[in-house]
């Protein structure tokens, strides 16, 4: 057999002619009522055919709390190209499972057909659960679980075990079709992005912003990310982490832009301003507030970081306090109440872990005083604010960003 022999049945592997792979999406539980699950719906429609562009144009069709991914008119649908599609869709906010599936033609055989494909190979105890929508079809749902587990048991023998198989098996029969699938990927859930406006992610080259930026797209933040360097005393590393990060967390919204600014010289003046112990804090604020002016022009709402409280000495309840009296926007918190172990199984669950775990020069450390304020006070923070003319610095620096395009793209053979 050569590669480029394609016959029909070998394109859809060895299953009727009429039966095409495809991918079901599952919104879970919907809270969402009238205009917002409208809202939810669409922009979820609209997020998936833009996370796959790049794989195949697709047709993305709404029934009943499911979403049908079909290639669109013309493309091939293979396996393959659906297991791609998949695996992409996973990472896209607003679903709790995707499952690869046959769509077929209404006749028990070709159900039976799909369900055989599916569970070969396939090991332990399974479960079949058939839906019927069309009440015309000529099985009821019971009979039609019957013979495609009696046909599953004789072709595989596998036994049967209703309560906690390993495998359920389910069929949904609707008006012009039948949906064969079996237990799917589990997705991110959350909220479509988009839904809820925009914000900026004070993105350091560490553990937690990444996953306060993934968190925050979750409730359906579009984000951008700001990342300062110590740039032109420090290496250009932390740049490329943060580049590296950006493009891994692309994957879940498309289209991030970074936006980096070189920071050294104005910590300079940071520290000759005479701020010692509130140096860290001092810098904190005028990180803020620059990226309070960057969020504005980009349309933001809200400035996103990864501070935890008490993780380290900068991020006491006090010295949060004073953060948020540098800026006007709200400054959105999402790691705040988690322990640093939950925040790494989270990393390592949206593979950034590795990236922020590489060694660079954090631009931080070039300020960081033998001992940290951990009670700061406004007011002393507002008088080096004045020295420095914050104001004027920070429109100077926001000036002075260079804008990344960090793009995801799976690594293809
Ligand atoms: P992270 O792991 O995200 O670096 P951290 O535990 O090191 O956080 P801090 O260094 O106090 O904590 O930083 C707290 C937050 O301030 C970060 O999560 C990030 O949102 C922001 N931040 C810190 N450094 C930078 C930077 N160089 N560029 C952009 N944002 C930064
Ligand atoms: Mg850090």
């Amino acid at each position: 057999m050569t590669m480029l022999d394609t016959t029909a049945e070998q394109a859809t592997g060895g299953m009727p002619t009429d039966a095409e792979p495809c991918v079901l999406i599952k919104l879970g539980e919907v809270v969402l009522k009238g205009k917002n699950r409208e809202q939810f719906e669409r922009r979820l429609q609209n997020n998936v055919r833009q996370a796959v562009r790049d794989i195949a144009p697709v047709e993305v069709r709404r029934r009943h709390g499911v979403m049908v991914v079909r290639m669109g008119a013309g493309e091939k649908a293979d396996v393959a190209t659906v297991d791609a599609l998949v695996r992409r869709i996973t990472d896209v906010m607003g679903i709790v499972w995707v499952h690869r599936a046959w769509r077929v033609g209404k006749d028990p055989q070709s159900v039976v057909r799909a369900a055989l494909d599916l569970m070969a190979g396939r090991t332990g105890a399974f479960a079949v659960r058939s839906r019927r929508r069309d009440k015309r079809f000529p099985l009821t749902s019971t009979e039609l679980d019957r013979l495609v587990g009696s046909e599953i048991v004789e072709a595989y023998g596998l036994p049967v075990r209703l309560k906690n198989p390993e495998h359920t098996l389910s069929v949904e029969v609707d008006r012009d079709e039948v949906f064969v699938y079996t237990d799917g990927t589990q997705g991110q859930g959350g909220l479509p992005v988009g839904m809820s406006g925009r914000a900026l992610v004070l993105m350091s080259g560490g553990i937690d912003s990444p996953v306060a930026a993934h968190r925050m797209m979750r409730r359906g933040l579009r984000v951008d990310y700001l990342h300062f360097s110590g740039m032109p005393f420090t290496g250009p590393e932390s740049i490329y982490k943060a580049y590296a990060l950006v493009r891994e967390l692309d994957r879940f919204q498309g289209g991030s832009r970074l936006f980096v600014v070189p920071f050294g010289k104005a910590q300079q003046q940071i520290k000759s301003s005479g701020a010692d112990r509130l140096a860290v804090i001092a810098q904190r604020r005028l990180m803020l507030r620059t990226g309070q002016l960057v969020a504005r022009r980009l349309g933001g709402a809200a400035l996103i970081t990864g501070d935890s409280l008490g993780q380290v000495s900068s991020q006491t309840l006090a010295n949060m306090t004073a953060l948020d009296d540098a800026v006007e926007l709200p400054i959105l918190r999402p790691l705040v109440g988690m322990d640093k172990i939950e925040i790494m199984d989270q990393a390592r669950r949206i593979r950034t872990l590795g990236i922020s775990e590489l060694p660079d020069e954090d631009c931080c450390t070039l300020l960081a005083p033998r001992r940290a304020e951990t009670r700061a006070r406004i007011d002393d923070l507002r008088q080096i604010d004045r020295r420095l003319d914050a104001d004027e610095l920070a429109e100077r620096l926001a000036d002075s960003v260079q804008e990344h395009r960090p793009v995801y793209g799976e690594v293809t053979a």
